[in-house]
């Protein structure tokens, strides 16, 4: 039996109703239970025992992206992130956990567990001849081009990848859907930390970071991820942590309580990309802000702008939506697809009007929705994710 934990009411009555919130948040329709304010209410009618736990009071909750847009907005500090993680802990006591979030979360354990490993290694070898986005029917009834597993999954495990006159040695926290899908970009990272005298560690047993777990309220689980990989880390010596995935990055930063440096690689090419050879051929780019990197990172978006132009010619045309959800969230768009849709092709749209020709972004799961999204709404760009951009204009 998990221990109950208690959702604070002083933190969820610090919310004054002004429904600033309400302008940011993707799953909003309409309905006053579908944004920070009205899920806030909620949850304080639940604990006031004003208001019984229902299963429609649930998917007002089960709507929320956990984007953190609200929290990032919010004028008077209201905690959301900290508040939900309790209000889901307390459904999922009360409710239990719905199939979906439960199968997700064992499949993203699995992944990383030795027989996980062996089987999408396998999985890799034999997907070679498919096409690198496989239309995959989900349980919830919609349909998503999803990534095939890399011909090379976890190949960069374990591994010190040394710097010519090392400055400093980083350990590169890949993060779930590098070590399967996106192998290349944990190369193209290391490729442009190198070259900025960075020595870069993979460590070898690193499993889920766990911030889906925690966003979800399995607060049991996360902790039992996060001993694990503290345990893997400490066996490293590095002076930061470099990420390529901002929620792996905001829960390193945020929720393993340790008082280290989390950068995301971007970061790192903002502060010193000068001294790279980045050469452009004009491309006209435009740039998806990945949530969490501002809500939970806190990296200034200024900072992947100017990652970006280091690349010599480089065209950069701003989105006016650039900081808006991309409709990902993990789990999020299996279960809620119309709204994830909705959202999705909001973002499509405008940034179709960039007339860009590479949409780049630095999440792997916004990579994975948004090339989903250029298929289903028929756009003309390319996604990337920005490390594989400019590591393949490096010089
Ligand atoms: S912005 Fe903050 S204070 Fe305003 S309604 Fe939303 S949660 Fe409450
Ligand atoms: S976390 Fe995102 S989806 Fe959830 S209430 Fe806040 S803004 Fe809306």
């Amino acid at each position: 039996m998990e221990k109950e934990i208690l959702i604070p009411l002083d933190l969820a009555q610090k919310c004054v109703k002004c429904g600033l919130c309400k302008s940011v948040c993707p799953s909003y329709h309409g309905e006053e239970g579908s944004f920070a304010r009205g899920r806030l209410a909620l949850a304080e009618m639940v604990v006031k025992g004003e208001l019984p736990l229902t299963s429609e009071v649930a998917k007002q909750w089960n709507e929320c992206a956990m984007c953190r847009r609200c929290e990032w907005v919010c004028p008077n500090d209201v905690q959301y992130k900290e508040i939900f993680i309790k209000v889901r802990n307390l459904q999922k006591q009360n409710l239990g956990e719905d199939i979906v979030s439960k199968a997700g979360l064992k499949a993203l354990e699995f992944m990383q567990s030795k027989a996980g490993r062996t089987a999408l290694k396998l999985a890799g070898k034999i997907s070679k001849v498919l096409p690198s986005e496989v239309k995959v029917p989900l349980p919830t009834g919609s349909v998503k081009f999803m990534p095939k597993p890399d011909g090379k999954p976890f190949s960069i495990r374990g591994k010190t990848f040394k710097a010519k006159n090392e400055k400093a040695k980083l350990l590169f926290f890949t993060g779930c859907m590098i070590d399967v899908f996106y192998t290349k970009t944990g190369e193209s990272v290391i490729k442009l930390m190198n070259s900025l005298g960075y020595t870069v560690i993979v460590p070898e047993d690193i499993k889920c970071c766990g911030a889906p777990h925690l966003y979800h309220g399995n607060v049991e689980a996360f902790e039992k991820l996060k001993d694990h990989n503290l345990k893997e880390m400490e066996r490293y010596d590095f002076d930061a942590i470099v990420v390529a995935c901002p929620t792996c990055g905001g829960a390193l930063s945020e929720d393993y309580s340790k008082d280290w440096e989390v950068l995301d690689f971007a970061q790192i090419i903002n502060r010193e990309g000068d001294k790279l050879k980045l050469v452009g051929k004009g491309e006209k780019v435009s740039f998806h802000v990945p949530c969490h990197s501002y809500t939970a990172m806190r990296v200034n978006p200024s900072e992947f702008y100017g990652a970006i132009e280091k690349v010599d010619g480089v065209d950069l045309k701003k989105a006016s939506k650039a900081q808006s959800c991309c409709g990902f969230a993990g789990l999020w768009s299996i279960k809620n697809p119309k709204l994830s849709q909705k959202v999705q092709k909001e973002k499509i749209e405008d940034f179709k009007e960039t007339e860009a020709e590479y949409v780049l972004t630095t999440c792997p799961g916004c990579v994975l929705q948004l090339r989903d999204g250029a298929k289903k709404f028929k756009a003309n760009f390319e996604v990337k994710h920005l490390a594989d951009f400019l590591a393949e204009r490096l010089e």
